[in-house]
């Protein structure tokens, strides 16, 4: 089972640098963006904004190694 890369989570890869988020694709999991939601698509917006329903890329800032969760 992988483990799981977050914000600043150690690279599996270089175990050296540290993952961090570059880019998510549409969705919201933010605050701001799960309001966005919820303006937009209602209630259901709302709970997909706060279930993370996205994927967000990640990516070492040593070595480059880059993950999508
Ligand atoms: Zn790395």
């Amino acid at each position: 089972m992988a483990q799981p890369i977050n914000e600043g989570s150690p690279c599996p890869r270089c175990m050296i640098g540290y993952m961090r988020s570059i880019g998510e694709r549409k969705g919201g999991f933010s605050g701001g963006k799960a309001l966005v939601g919820a303006v937009i698509a209602g209630p259901i917006g709302l709970a997909a904004g706060a279930l993370g329903k996205k994927k967000i890329t990640y990516a070492c800032n040593r070595c480059g190694y880059t993950v999508e969760k």
